[in-house]
């Protein structure tokens, strides 16, 4: 079922930082952009807990410090780091979101685009629940270009020429979203 055609623009309150309609999960993980300092990138990333598996309310968990470190062998090293998005798109096209837009979101870690380091200061994170190397599906590609297209929308200041992936910006540390990421598909649509 389709979530968001190709022409929806999803509405988001730029005062707030907020999606409007969707999910918001509250999380203390995220701290204030520096000053004078307003999002101009958006990165693109891919996340699954455990690896692979789909589906299951463990990134919420993640991003809330709330997750359980004795529930998977994986998670135990994962629990003692803070991490955040702005927002996640599960396998059905759900958005999810984590941190306001003006806020500072804690996804990017050590990072540089274009010879600017510390990515998190002045991007939106979003994150796609996936691997790298399972095909991403349709309705996922159709919520983050909704999604994109609203933040376009909303914060002038972000372009579409400017949406990476985290590998993009940590290179040879990240590989998200992926080898199996469609980046014409998702530049088709926004
Ligand atoms: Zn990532």
């Amino acid at each position: 079922m389709s979530v968001h055609s190709s022409a929806h623009i999803l509405p988001i309150d730029a005062k707030t930082g907020l999606v409007l309609g969707v999910r918001q999960v509250l999380t203390n993980h995220y701290d204030a952009r520096p000053a004078g300092v307003v999002p101009d990138l958006i990165i693109v990333h891919g996340i699954s807990l455990p690896p692979a598996e789909f589906g299951g309310p463990w990134i919420d968990r993640l991003f809330t410090g709330s997750l359980p470190p004795d529930v998977h062998p994986y998670f135990a090293a994962m629990a003692v780091g803070r991490v955040s998005a702005h927002a996640l798109i599960r396998r059905d096209g759900e958005i999810v979101q984590y941190v306001p837009f003006g806020e500072r979101a804690w996804h990017a870690g050590r990072s540089a685009y274009l010879g600017r380091e510390a990515c998190n200061d002045f991007s939106v994170g979003i994150e796609l629940e996936g691997t790298d190397e399972t095909a991403y599906e349709a309705a996922q590609y159709e919520s983050l270009g909704a999604l994109i297209r609203g933040l376009l929308a909303a914060y002038p200041t972000l372009g579409r020429e400017r949406v990476v992936g985290h590998s993009d910006v940590a290179p040879g540390r990240k590989t998200d979203p992926g080898v199996a990421f469609d980046w014409g598909r998702l530049r088709a649509s926004i």
